[in-house]
């Protein structure tokens, strides 16, 4: 993409009703729109980034059995009066209609997923069930002001499955957290998986998938040693004991952010909807639940959190808008074709591209914009880099770049 047909611009000032690092970047490199507290629309760049995190969820979830689906945001509210969540869960938004029937908007859709699937499940042959969708939530937070972090609505994956039996729920919640994990190493990302007290309906095991960062809003306790971490609201562990797993290693406290998690919600909502179906023997039994969460958007904000440097964000090439930043500087005439030209190859190859081809905008501009934005690869075409014989290509997370020959950039990127 052409920067010049880029409808958003950087600002140099941070916004100055925004605390966390990652509204104020955001918003400064124009990848976000901030509506109200919690609310944010998301612009070119960052829909490109979200896309990405979004395809890379996709793909994991995909690969574990998850069938992709797309529920309603604007729900009824009889289910939710079935369940208890119309008077229990204090972050529902409620609406009520000019015909004063009154509704609920999704913050997460345990009351539309198992009706769904209760219409389709007739037999102990027809289990296991899981689906997933990707789409917004909204919640009624009382504090938000951790940027895109909180939202009071905010995209996020929502997978249920459903059981015949424990073993085989167990079977595939182990199947779940491993391509957590795997999903969030694949953003760039460091998860350590949590165990928690499960929410208020259960006191069965759930799993909290947590990032390190000073802009978390949770307290962890983690192992030096083994992968043992927990949160500190529920651990009976503190700081400096001795790990209660391996008991060897010593537990560190750290801010983190809770990216995801993943719950055993037993028969809560199969009994409550009457969900049953038939066993081997002919007899009528109860599915068991699992529910599995991951906040798109908030894992976007901690990646700026835990990535960016003081000149700006810096994207893991998986989920990075562009690959390539394609500076062109100066006004020779050579300078243009040659950087017009490796545009064109850099599209034909399938590398994506935004190319700063603004005229009258300063080196140092051009140059402070590709720290701001970001992507991992900035190639820079100069009077200079010409006479040195190619592209001058640095990676953002390097100090210096070095000179490529023209012949060379496509093999070296690739
Ligand atoms: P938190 O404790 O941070 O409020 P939660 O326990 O309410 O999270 P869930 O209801 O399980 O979270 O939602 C699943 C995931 O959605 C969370 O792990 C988190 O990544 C994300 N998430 C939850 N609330 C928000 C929010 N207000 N804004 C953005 N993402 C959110
Ligand atoms: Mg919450």
């Amino acid at each position: 993409m052409r920067q010049t047909q880029l409808f958003t611009k950087t600002k140099r000032e941070d916004p100055k009703d925004e605390m966390s690092k990652n509204a104020k970047l955001l918003i400064r490199a124009g990848f976000v729109h901030k509506e109200m507290a919690g609310v944010y629309s998301y612009l070119p760049l960052g829909w490109r980034v979200l896309r990405k995190i979004e395809a890379i969820i996709r793909e994991e979830m995909n690969a574990i059995g998850g069938q992709e689906i797309t529920m309603a945001t604007l729900h009824p509210s009889e289910p939710w009066k079935q369940t208890g969540a119309w008077d229990n869960v204090d972050v529902l938004f409620k609406i009520q209609s000019r015909t004063e029937k009154e509704y609920a908007l999704g913050q997460s859709e345990e009351e539309i997923v198992t009706p769904i699937v209760q219409e389709y499940v007739d037999s102990y042959k027809d289990l296991p069930v899981a689906v997933y969708q990707i789409g917004q939530k909204y919640r009624d937070e009382l504090r938000a002001k951790s940027g895109i972090m909180r939202g009071r609505e905010f995209l996020m994956k929502d997978m249920y499955s459903f059981h015949d039996n424990q073993e085989d729920f167990d079977r595939f919640y182990q199947i779940a957290k491993e391509a957590y994990l795997k999903l969030y190493t694949r953003m760039g990302l460091v998860a350590k998986a949590t165990e928690a007290s499960g929410g208020s309906f259960t006191t069965k095991l759930s799993y909290e998938f947590m990032v390190l960062t000073d802009a978390g809003e949770d307290d962890i306790l983690y192992c030096n040693e083994c992968t043992h971490c927990a949160n500190v609201e529920v651990s009976k562990q503190k700081e400096g004991d001795t790990c209660e797993k391996c008991e060897k290693g010593t537990m560190s406290a750290a801010k983190a952010s809770e990216v995801g998690n993943i719950f055993d919600l037993g028969q809560k909502y199969s009994k409550d909807f009457n969900f049953t179906y038939k066993t081997a023997d002919g007899s009528e039994k109860q599915p068991i639940m699992g529910c599995y969460g991951i906040g798109l958007t908030r894992l976007m904000g901690v990646i700026v959190e835990a990535l960016s440097d003081d000149k700006g964000i810096v994207w893991p090439e998986s989920v990075a808008p562009f690959k390539v930043h394609l500076l062109a500087l100066g006004d020779s005439e050579v300078v243009k074709m040659r950087a017009e030209k490796l545009y064109m190859e850099l599209q034909e190859t399938g590398i994506e591209v935004l190319f700063d081809d603004r005229a009258g905008v300063s080196n140092g501009e051009k140059f402070n914009d590709a720290d701001l934005l970001g992507m991992p690869y900035r190639i820079v075409i100069s009077e200079r880099s010409l006479k040195e014989g190619g592209f001058e290509l640095k990676k953002r997370t390097a100090d210096k770049g070095e000179i490529i020959p023209f012949e060379s950039v496509i093999s070296f990127l690739k």
